[in-house]
């Protein structure tokens, strides 16, 4: 039936309907009550492998109380944009600290870790410039290339042999060039080859830039990300971040050189466009990185590790397939879609949530669930997990 009071977008509804044909449809699930392990979506409870809530900040006390007294002294919103009258003195002092914690001269915070890169590339590079980017670099770093207008060449997934096939057949580029990858990828798991993209970089005068959504707070001394877990620090020219993944609040940012900083500052269209934080939020992120810088943040670090081995032996001895993941993400290869879509619904039904993910944010045929453990999950808990993984994939055939 065409949608006849909305003629204008009926063709939305077709587009539904083939997505719905393709099993790429999906509902929303909702969260009853607070992110954590064991939570009710759409009102049943579940065993929860889906947040990239890894060290249990989204509910801790000390953020909580950092989040609520800021609202009491500041209010709830900022009411302007940074460059007009949005900056706060917490603004800057939670740049100052995150600048400190990742040893670099300087920070800028944005509103989440997607405008972060996408208005960073956008800002620095032109229509003369050029990307050599790895092929599953994040969304965000796709469309910050394509707002940049400069010429982007793709590598093969962390294959620095084809990068530097890459390097060496545009070694004389006129424009910029900028080198640029996860350092951990959101749907595999793994790690970036840092060392060796750095060399290239180096070599062949890229600007290099790593984004560290998934590795900030669960890689390197006190979560300090892949530049500090692989050695690279001195190296990386612009490193990004986010805030709302083990950080638990919201967020992105950008460190560097002052004059990088200085210069988003005045550039980055997201920086420039859009509210800043709330108070809470920033007296939030100020809180979770001083967590993380302690004993306690160490000690959360080490459980998600814990948990990860865990959860990834115990999906081998179910029978699963290895995966590439060195990482707390952990892939499990269906491939086809639809058996994906299928399994992670009758997980559901029985009590483990791990969501399907197909194309197009994985290639086509590898469609998988994402698992992903978090330093508060209790090892009863991801026992618990496993044997009803294990007892669904293979009613499903899926394994043997
Ligand atoms: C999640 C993610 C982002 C976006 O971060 P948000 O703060 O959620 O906007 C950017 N890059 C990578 C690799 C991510 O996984």
């Amino acid at each position: 039936m065409p949608n006849t009071k909305w003629p204008q977008l009926a063709y939305l509804g077709a587009a539904l309907e083939e997505l719905k044909q393709q099993h790429r449809y999906f509902h929303l699930r909702v969260l009853a009550a607070e992110q954590k392990p064991v939570a009710t979506f759409d009102g049943k409870k579940v065993i929860n492998l889906s947040s990239n809530n890894y060290l249990g900040l989204t509910s801790h006390p000390k953020l909580r109380r950092a989040a609520i007294a800021a609202i009491r002294k500041y209010g709830v919103g900022a009411g302007a944009v940074r460059t007009i009258a949005g900056t706060m003195r917490i603004h800057m002092d939670l740049e100052r600290q995150i600048s400190k914690f990742k040893h670099t001269e300087a920070c800028v915070v944005f509103q989440s870790g997607f405008t972060a890169n996408a208005g960073t590339v956008a800002a620095i590079l032109g229509k003369d410039d050029l990307i050599i980017s790895d092929e599953l670099n994040h969304a965000s770093i796709i469309d910050g290339c394509r707002l940049s207008k400069a010429t982007i060449r793709v590598f093969k997934h962390k294959d620095t042999a084809d990068c530097a096939k890459i390097c060496e057949e545009t070694k004389d580029w006129p424009g910029r060039k900028l080198l640029i990858t996860d350092g951990v990828f959101s749907m595999d798991g793994d790690i970036a080859p840092l060392p060796g993209l750095c060399d290239l970089a180096e070599k062949y005068n890229c600007m290099m830039m790593v984004d560290d959504a998934h590795s900030s707070g669960v890689l390197g001394r006190n979560g300090r990300g892949t530049i500090d877990h692989l050695g690279c620090h001195g190296r990386v020219d612009i490193q990004v971040g986010t805030l709302s993944k083990a950080i638990g609040a919201m967020g992105g940012y950008v460190c560097g050189s002052r004059e990088l900083i200085e210069f988003l500052y005045h550039r980055a269209r997201p920086f420039l466009f859009s509210t800043s934080h709330p108070p809470s939020v920033t007296a939030t992120c100020q809180a979770a990185f001083s967590l993380l810088d302690s004993r306690a943040g160490a000690e959360l670090i080490s459980r998600l590790w814990e948990n990860t081995r865990y959860f990834q032996k115990g999906l081998l001895q179910q029978g699963f397939p290895a995966s590439a993941s060195e990482t707390p993400i952990s892939p499990i290869l269906v491939g086809d879609a639809a058996k994906a879509y299928e399994l992670s619904s009758e997980l559901f039904e029985a009590g483990v949530y791990a969501p399907a993910v197909g194309y197009p944010t994985v290639a086509e045929g590898k469609a998988r669930l994402r698992a992903i453990v978090t330093a508060t999950h209790t090892p009863k808990e991801l026992q618990k997990a496993l044997d009803i993984l294990g007892r669904v994939a293979r009613k499903l055939d899926i394994i043997h």
